[in-house]
C-alpha cells in the first residue's frame, strides 16, 4: 500500500536517509528499527510530508505523494504519532481527539465527530477522561490521547514513532496489548521501536536502518539474529 523508492534526505553534508527502498503491505505491521540517529524518524518525516525527500519517491497505492503538503498527505490517509507527544495543551482530551476526526482522512463534523472521538477514546481505554485537560494527564495517558487522535482520522497507514518509549513495565505491557489489538483489527502500521520485546511480538516484518542505510530486512527473528544488525546496535552502545 505504501512504497519508498530511493528515498534520500540530506541535511547539508549529512545523509540522514540514504536511498531507502521498502514496501508496506496492507494489514501489515512493519518494524522500522535501528540504533539512535540511524534515520528512522527522518524516514517517517518523509512519509508524512513533514520533510521533502532530497531524492526518490514515496507512493501511496501507486500514486506519488512526496510532492504533496503534509496536510494533503494526512487527508490521503497517512497519520502519525510523534516521538515527543504533540497535543494542544489548552484543549480537553476529547477536543484533541476530535481534531483528528475533523482534519483526517475521513472527515466528520459536529456531533458525529464528537461521537467518533469518544469511540476512539474508548478504544485506547481513556473515555472516562474525555473532559480532562491534557495537562492533568499522566505521560502514558497523553500517549493514549495522541493514538486516539491518530485513529480518529481513520488512516490507511499509521506511523508510530517510539510510541512505547518511556513507559514503565506495567504500562509497556498495556501498550503492547493495545497495539496488538490494532494489528488484529487489520490496520497497516509502521512501528519505529527500540523495545525488543515489542518488536518480536508485534512486527510481521522489520526493516533495519544504520546511518541512513537499510542494512537488513526480514522477520524479527531473522533480522535480530543477523550479525550485521547486532554489530550496528553494539556500535551504538559504544558511542
Ligand atoms: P532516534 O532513535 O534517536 O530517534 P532516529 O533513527 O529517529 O534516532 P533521526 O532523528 O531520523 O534518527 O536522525 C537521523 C540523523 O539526521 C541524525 O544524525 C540527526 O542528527 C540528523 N537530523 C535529523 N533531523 C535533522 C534536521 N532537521 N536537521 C539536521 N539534521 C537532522
Ligand atoms: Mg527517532
Amino acid at each position: 500500500v505504501l512504497s519508498l523508492r530511493g528515498a534520500t534526505k540530506r541535511f547539508g553534508g549529512l545523509v540522514a536517509v540514504n536511498d531507502m527502498d521498502f514496501d508496506v503491505t496492507e494489514h501489515e505491521v512493519l518494524g522500522l528499527i535501528g540504533p539512535n540517529g540511524s534515520g528512522k524518524s527522518t524516514t517517517l518525516n518523509l512519509i508524512s510530508g513533514a520533510l521533502k525527500p532530497t531524492e526518490g519517491t514515496i507512493s501511496l497505492r501507486g500514486t506519488p505523494i512526496s510532492h504533496l503538503s503534509a496536510a494533503d498527505i494526512a487527508r490521503r490517509g497517512i497519520a502519525r504519532t510523534f516521538q515527543l507527544v504533540r497535543l494542544l495543551p489548552s484543549m480537553t482530551v476529547l477536543e484533541n481527539v476530535r481534531a483528528g476526526a475533523v482534519f483526517g482522512h475521513r472527515r466528520r463534523w459536529g456531533a458525529e465527530a464528537d461521537a467518533h472521538a469518544l469511540r476512539m477514546l474508548a478504544l485506547v481505554g481513556l473515555d472516562r477522561r474525555a473532559n480532562a485537560h491534557v495537562g492533568e494527564l499522566t505521560y502514558i495517558d497523553t500517549k493514549r490521547v495522541e493514538l486516539a487522535r491518530v485513529l480518529a482520522s481513520e488512516p490507511k497507514v499509521l506511523l508510530l514513532d517510539e510510541w512505547l518509549a518511556g513507559l514503565n513495565p506495567t504500562e509497556l505491557e498495556e501498550g503492547i496489548t493495545l497495539i496488538k489489538r490494532l494489528r488484529d483489527e487489520g490496520r497497516t502500521i509502521i512501528l519505529v521501536e527500540h523495545v525488543m520485546d515489542a518488536i518480536r511480538s508485534l512486527c510481521d516484518r522489520c526493516v533495519v536502518m544504520s546511518t541512513g542505510l537499510k542494512i537488513a530486512e526480514g522477520t524479527p527473528e531473522q533480522v535480530l539474529s543477523d550479525p550485521e544488525v547486532i554489530r550496528a546496535y553494539l556500535g551504538d552502545d559504544d558511542a
